[in-house]
């Protein structure tokens, strides 16, 4: 990758332009390769994200936008589509060097997940049944009933860091495919490439559309969430700011959506196919550092091979090599920060002194050229028990838990004793099998002999404390519309109305 993007301040981006802070503040974004300062970008402040919200309304009460036809509008989509193959080096670029996911990922599949996002939803939204006419009821009298599907209003988007650019397009992509309009506030770890993205997308559509105010979670995040003139929030992050979200939404009865932490449960029957059950649950646990809410974090082994396995995890986990994400031969990048580096290694400390057992990893890494970047070795722990701190929380790492099952009754169970329901997995020879396991586990997504295989066109999202609504797919239409009923009385005879004699008991 040849571009050079010099160390600029990034502003926020309101009502179509780059737009200065009101606290004139910036802060820093630091790459996690390197430790090093690369970007700075505007802080917002309760008064931007004012501003923000009061574009984003004038956009939305725009008629031309809010009732654009179907077709028009997949136009739209497909348009931005475009525009994010065009502008795809510079994106890769700013989200590998905040974010420390590989260029090999992030080039590879998320720049072509997030432009293959578009293309889908300009699909859906022509077939989408905006207006549905419902059969005429023989009570209390004939009329034309209509459901219309129509956009929420004025969207608040707040988003993590670990996928910052692919999770803001599952939430720009069906508030713009239904009309609606959105103001993001991204991680304070990545915000850059979300404002490129509004850039970029402005480009085709009107001012206001879109708004992107960076600045901190407990200014900007909170006082979107609980702003009156904000209809919607969508939250993506952990369960416990979630809980917060949830909390201030309530008081203006917000619409919302929650996709949240996971500890996601990875069952190998005794029958799986080692030979790609083993890598295969790796890339579950290991893609990005571990820091995928989606993480097969829990693997579940029965004792006829628990020894087979655990020697394979381990060959295999060796070849991970550690690097800067920007390069090629990179296979694993670090983690976002100091802190999260630290949270890591304390998890790994709680493993041991709860007796489990380390057999793989378990260190910080000093990586050549990346002297002052935070890097964890793959980390593998045996002899864990569910009920471990290892086991229950989400550690967001590189870090798995090898768990030992003698029926798969009790490894259902066990991998249902959690209080996430993200995703879980289950590997075997035998569909039927697998389909009975799958049909017991309270997850969002279940994935057979594989990992990871989010679509664009599949909902996703968690049971359980996991979230609150789906993501992707023709179903996250459903998220950013709201139904209205519209009855038109077809009996023109007053005294045809025998309902009004509900109230009226003389009649002239
Ligand atoms: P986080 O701390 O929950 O932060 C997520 C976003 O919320 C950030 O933009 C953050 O802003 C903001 N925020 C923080 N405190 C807030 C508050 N009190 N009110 C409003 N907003 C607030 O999560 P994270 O550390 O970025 O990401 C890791 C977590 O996200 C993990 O638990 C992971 O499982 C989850 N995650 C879930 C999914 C999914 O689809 N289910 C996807 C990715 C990640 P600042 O950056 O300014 O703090
Ligand atoms: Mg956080």
């Amino acid at each position: 990758m040849t571009t050079n993007v010099e160390l600029k301040t990034f502003p926020l981006f309101i009502n179509g332009q780059w737009t200065a802070a009101s606290s004139g503040e910036t802060f820093d974004v630091v790459s996690p390769a390197t430790g090093e300062v690369f970007a700075k970008v505007s802080k917002g402040t309760r008064s931007d994200v004012d501003q923000a919200v009061q574009a984003a309304r004038a956009a939305f009460n725009n008629d031309s936008w809010r009732e654009m036809k179907p077709k028009e509008r997949a136009q739209v989509l497909n348009n931005i589509s475009y525009q994010i193959v065009a502008h795809a080096e510079e994106l890769v670029y700013l989200e590998v060097m905040s974010s420390g996911g590989t260029l090999r990922r992030i080039s590879s599949n998320d720049i072509l997940q997030m432009a293959d996002l578009f293309q889908q939803m300009a699909k859906f939204v022509v077939e989408y049944p905006f207006s549905e006419t419902l059969p005429v009821p023989p009570f209390p009298g004939p009329s034309h009933n209509f459901v219309w599907r129509e956009p929420i209003g004025v969207c608040a988007a707040i988003t993590p860091w670990n996928m910052p650019m692919l999770i803001a397009c599952w939430k720009i992509a069906p508030a713009l495919a239904t009309g609606n309009t959105i103001v993001l506030k991204p991680a304070s770890y990545t915000p850059l490439t979300t404002l490129k993205l509004a850039e970029i997308i402005s480009a085709v559509v009107p001012p206001g559309v879109i708004n992107v105010v960076p600045g901190s979670g407990k200014e900007v995040g909170e006082y979107l969430a609980s702003h009156p003139d904000v209809d919607k929030v969508a939250f993506t992050g952990s369960t416990e700011v979630g809980r917060r979200i949830m909390g201030l939404a309530a008081e203006t009865i917000k619409n919302t959506t929650l996709e949240l932490g996971g500890k996601s449960p990875n069952i190998l029957l005794e029958d799986a196919d080692l030979d790609i059950a083993i890598p295969g649950s790796l890339f579950g646990v290991f893609l990005h550092s571990g820091q995928l809410c989606e993480s097969g974090t829990r693997l579940f082994v029965p004792d006829g091979i628990y020894d087979e396995v655990v020697e394979r995890l381990v060959a295999w986990s060796k070849k991970v090599k550690l690097g800067h994400p920007l390069s090629p031969e990179t296979d694993m990048g670090p983690v976002i920060s100091k802190q999260q580096r630290d949270t890591i290694l304390s998890y790994i400390e709680a493993g041991k002194q709860e007796g489990a057992t380390l057999v793989c990893g378990g260190n910080e890494v000093t990586v050549p050229g990346c002297e002052g970047g935070y890097f964890i070795e793959p980390t593998i722990f045996t002899n864990v028990t569910n009920d471990m701190k290892i086991a229950q929380e989400e550690i967001f790492g590189p870090v798995l838990s090898v768990i030992r099952y003698s029926s798969v009754e009790e490894a259902i169970q066990l991998a249902n004793d959690t209080i996430f329901g993200l995703a879980a997995g289950v590997w075997t020879r035998d569909v039927n099998k697998a389909y009975e396991v799958t049909r017991k586990l309270r997850a969002g997504v279940v994935w057979i002999n594989d990992w990871h295989m989010l679509r664009n066109d599949a909902p996703f999202g968690g049971y359980k404390q996991s979230g609150i609504g789906r993501e992707m797919g023709k179903y996250s239409l459903d998220a950013y519309t709201q139904l209205k009923h519209v009855h038109t009385s077809m009996v023109p005879q007053l005294e045809r109305r025998s309902w009004y004699q509900l109230l009226f008991s003389q009649s002239e």
